[in-house]
């Protein structure tokens, strides 16, 4: 069931959050097994549910929200006194002493919290097998990835555990599982919401956002974890910001030149699908250049290894986590980070360490940046001319385990949406149609781009075409 209809039902009394979350436990118990899309269940849910079934009988609608409804969360974004490790040996047993700022927000507006879940090593990959807790399966075809890096958040909802799950987006880590799970998925605005206890990645593209069955609740649960935060300098006000209207209808850009190479035949044709449905609807779709998309890929992964390598330099075996002792400080340093990290955090690390340093600076991160600002300026351009940009989300369906053990053929995987995280855009993957395997059915996820501060436009899009569709929910 969506946020919305729990909420109607809870509100009625006909299904309660005691009823909510012992689905949710029970569906884990089931399933969770073969899945692994948690890492930790809070069987104490169940006493937050007990309290929040109390309140619905008291109060009724006037209660916050998202009362009693059940999330899972990204184990990389902090619930004091429960387990952070970001999937990594690292912090294996560290415990989280504060709430991130979404967090704080989803619990005021009452949520529950019902388990971590699964995640790409500090949110470093594209299919959840870089956990080193092991990987997590897609719902749709246990043979597939679920995607990443948020992929234990996208399996469990697509695993029908709970309603919502966060997850953080750094380079598509939202949009791509959503992708592979036939679910939503939203990137804000760079800024739109606090990065405040997220476990940092690259701190000038990080955001988190909603993983989701309907676009509708995508967008409640970004209205309740958006906006200023005192606790991340960067998050903006969006009553300041230059308004992006909705509007009845839209112009819709498609960068062709852009779509020409490395994208399976059958992800194209359920995006041309897709083209033909809105045209069908009366959208009116026009070519667009943006050259320097192409760019995107080769800059993200100069500016993110720079980046990750300056947020990792914390996990050295003195402040927290995994310590393994040596002869000298240098010794504890190394051997902490040798046996703590895997291999994709090393390979980035010592990639960032490289880029940045003296004499490699200009030639790469210096230049990465500045193709970065260039990106922005295209982009800008482009929506002087059109309110939205359409690609696909991901370049294939969920790929089978093990498919791209090499780095590069895994890091091409997030051509499309690189680009909207260097440039700071929100974006929205949406479920586009099916690609038939066998018995199977594989989603694919078409994603649209708005300009900066255009959050509420992508809800707008999504629901006309997305949520108008799907059958009404008993
Ligand atoms: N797959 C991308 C990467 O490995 C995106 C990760 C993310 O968004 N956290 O960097």
């Amino acid at each position: 069931m969506t946020i919305a209809t729990l909420r109607k039902k809870f509100i009625e009394g006909s299904y309660t959050p005691d009823d909510a979350v012992a689905h949710t436990l029970e569906v884990i118990a089931n399933k969770d097994p073969e899945i692994h899309a948690f890492l930790d269940v809070y069987e104490d849910a169940k006493d937050e549910a007990v309290k929040a079934t109390a309140r619905y009988k008291a109060e009724g609608g006037a209660t916050p929200a998202l009362l009693g409804i059940p999330f899972a969360i990204k184990n990389n974004i902090l619930i004091k006194g429960r387990k952070a490790t970001a999937a990594s040996k690292i912090l294996k047993n560290y415990v989280a002493t504060y709430d991130a700022t979404v967090i704080t927000r989803l619990r005021e507006a009452g949520a529950i919290f019902v388990g971590s879940t699964n995640l790409d090593e500090f949110a470093m990959g594209s299919s959840t097998e870089n956990s080193a807790f092991g990987p997590t399966k897609n719902p749709h075809d246990t043979s597939r990835v679920p995607g990443g890096s948020s992929g234990g958040s996208a399996a469990a909802v697509a695993m029908g555990a709970v309603p919502a799950a966060l997850g953080t987006d750094t380079g598509g880590s939202v949009r791509q599982p959503a992708s592979f799970c036939g679910l939503v998925g939203f990137k804000p605005t760079y800024g739109a919401v606090s990065r405040y206890g997220l476990m940092a990645m690259g701190s000038s593209f990080d955001q988190a956002g909603p993983l989701t069955t309907t676009v509708e609740d995508a967008e409640r649960i970004h209205n309740v974890i958006a906006g200023l935060d005192p606790m991340d300098s960067t998050t903006i006000d969006s009553n300041t910001y230059p308004q992006v209207p909705i509007k009845q209808t839209y112009t819709i850009g498609i960068p062709r030149a852009f779509l020409k190479e490395g994208i399976d035949q059958e992800v194209m044709n359920v995006f041309e699908a897709h083209i033909e449905t809105l045209k069908n609807k009366g959208y009116k779709i026009v070519d667009i250049d943006l050259p320097l998309f192409e760019k995107g890929l080769a800059a993200y992964y100069i500016s993110i290894p720079a980046e990750v390598s300056s947020n990792l330099a914390r996990y050295d075996g003195m402040r927290y986590g995994l310590r393994v002792d040596g002869d000298t400080l240098l010794d504890v340093y190394e051997k902490t980070r040798a046996e703590g990290f895997g291999e994709e955090v090393k390979r980035r690390i010592l990639l960032g360490t490289y880029v940045l340093s003296s004499g490699y600076y200009d030639a790469y991160y210096a230049k990465a940046e500045a193709v970065r600002e260039l990106m922005r300026e295209e982009l800008a351009h482009v929506f002087t001319s059109v309110d939205l940009v359409l690609t696909p989300s991901a370049p294939t369906v969920a790929f089978t385990f093990g498919a791209h053990a090499d780095p590069v053929s895994i890091y091409k995987q997030d051509i499309f949406t690189v680009p909207v995280n260097l440039t700071g855009v929100p974006a929205i993957s949406i479920p586009g149609g099916v690609v038939q395997k066998g018995d199977k059915s594989l989603p694919v996820g078409v994603q649209y781009i708005a300009p900066h501060g255009g959050d509420t436009r992508l809800f707008d899009i999504g629901k006309k075409i997305y949520d108008a569709l799907l059958p009404e929910e008993q």
